[in-house]
Formats: structure tokens, sequence, C-alpha cells
């Protein structure tokens, strides 16, 4: 099965304080496949921790890679990977459909890239612990050791504890992504959710969030669209979860049927078959039906 190697733009910081970023993954098979089919969009960021940690042959010297660990990544690095996981299971070539937002147009434009197009930016501190100090106009308190904020980067494990709230309560789910990432305000430790909202303003909220990003590696996932009906520009995000997704979700019927199919002929056992890659399943598929053909033509 062929691997893929990579490096991650922001890393993973070990043990031992060094950063590992070098990586080397495989791609789906049958079994991650089944896996996407029984599963709820609802749950995707738990969803990619499990396929990472599946399909992460090596992470600098670490194997096997654990779902803690994957949880434990930053987004950006999960984003790559995701990205890396659909080049080894299909190619580098996206196609993808989006909508031109002007009212008057609302055309389905198709867009073409390769992975490799969209800009990955390295984060040049590799932390894992920032501090930053808050402006004295946004704090509103004047000693600077009172606006000392000492913050992490937010990560799978964040985003899986976030998902369930972001769709009822943004404000809300955000404040408790700073609970879980920001570990001192000025003198305050042990920071919760309750702490966030009560020791910071909006707008002390947003100074951070600002920071956050800019230190944060990022994978580029806005692009701009030329839409071929009215000729306008416009900025589209690229909802990489859900192309992901949407691409990779063989329906649960026609895997089964695959699998029947193959074993049928073949007379391999459901485990081999579910080990298989979707590319190599569908090429015995193809010989098969040649195959087929040819003793039906000699007939
Ligand atoms: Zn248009």
């Amino acid at each position: 099965m062929d691997t893929l190697a990579g490096l991650l733009p922001g890393g993973y910081v070990d043990n031992c304080g060094e950063v590992q970023r070098e990586i080397e993954l495989r791609p789906l098979t049958g079994r991650e496949e089944e896996l996407l089919a029984t599963s709820r969009p609802r749950e995707s960021a738990s969803l990619v921790t499990v396929l990472l940690s599946r399909c992460i042959q090596r992470l600098g010297a670490i194997r096997p890679v654990s779902e803690a660990l994957v949880r434990n990544l930053l987004v950006a690095d999960r984003q790559y990977l995701l990205l890396k996981l659909r080049e080894a299971t299909f190619g580098e070539q996206i196609r993808a459909n989006v909508f031109c937002p002007w009212p008057e147009c609302g055309q389905r434009v198709t867009i073409n890239f390769s992975v490799k197009d969209i800009p990955i930016r390295e984060s040049e501190d590799k932390g894992p612990v920032y501090m930053m100090t808050l402006s004295p106009e946004i704090a509103g308190v004047f000693g600077a050791d009172e606006r000392q904020i000492t913050f992490r980067l937010p990560n799978g494990e964040d985003q899986e504890s976030i998902s369930p709230l972001l769709a009822e309560n943004e404000a809300l789910a955000l404040a408790r992504l700073f609970g879980r990432c920001i570990q001192r305000i000025g003198r305050l430790t042990n920071i919760d959710e309750e702490a966030v909202i009560s020791q910071l303003s909006p707008a002390a909220r947003l100074e951070i969030e600002q920071q956050m990003e800019r230190i944060a590696p990022k994978v580029e996932l806005t692009m701009d669209i030329n839409c071929h009906e009215c000729g306008r520009v416009f900025v589209a995000p690229f909802d990489l979860h859900r192309f992901f997704f949407g691409e990779m979700r063989t329906s649960g019927d026609l895997l089964y049927r695959e699998v029947h199919y193959l074993a049928y002929h073949y007379h391999w056992s459901e485990r081999e078959i579910l080990e298989m890659t979707r590319d190599k399943r569908r090429r015995y598929i193809d010989v098969l039906a040649d195959e087929i053909e040819r003793l039906n033509n000699a007939v």
C-alpha cells in the first residue's frame, strides 16, 4: 500500500520537549469506509481523530500514533493531515462545487485545484505555551502583570469538546474554548469558561483570538473564485470536513455488495477484502468484469 510523507505546519511537542513534524500515512481502506458509512456526520471532529490515528503510520519517531495523540494535534495540523489522507486515497486533484453568492446569479461554479495549491503557513514559534500582554485600554486594568495572558493553541480535543455546543450557542462555545486554552489571566490560574466570561471583556477576548490567529500555523481554506456566469469574483470557504466526508462516504450498501462480489468470486474473507483500499477493491472488480465478459463472449 502506498504511503505518503509530509511535514506538519505546526508539530507535536513530545514528552521531551522535541517538536515532531514528519508524518507518514496510508490511504483509507474498506475498514475506514465501513466506519464512515455507519457514523453520524455531526461527530465529524471525533471521526477525524479515529481516521487519522488509524491511517498515520508514523509521527517523527512515534508509532503507532494513538487517538489521544491525534486529539492533541493543532487544528491546522489536523486539517493538513486530512488533506494528505485525501491525497493518499484519491490523488491530489480536487473538484468541488460552490454557488455564486450574488442573489441575481446563484449559479453553480465547479472549481478544480490541486491539494498542493492550498497555501500552508508554518508556525514560527512552536510553543506549546505562549504569552501576551493585553493592551491597557482594552484590559481596563493598568498593571502589566494583571494584563498578562498565558495560553496554548486550540487542538482536536478542544474541537471535539465544543462542537456539540457550537451550533446552539457560538458565543458560549468560544468562551468554553478559551477556558480550555487560556492557562493564566494576570495572577489567576485554573481558568474555566466562567473565569473567561467574568475576567475578559469581549474586546479582550478578540485581542487574544487575533493573537492566536497570528501565531498559529494555517491551512488556507478560503479561495478567490471566478464566476463564469456573471464574471464576478467572490471568496468562498472550502468546507474541508464536509467535502472529505461527502466524498469518502461510500454507501454502506454499496460497500457490502462489493465485498460480497469479491468474496463470491475470489473466496477471500471479509477481513481481507475490507483491508484493501477502495482503489484496489475496484480494480479487482474491473478485472472480474472483463473476465466475465470474455467468458461470455467465448460461449
Ligand atoms: Zn455569479
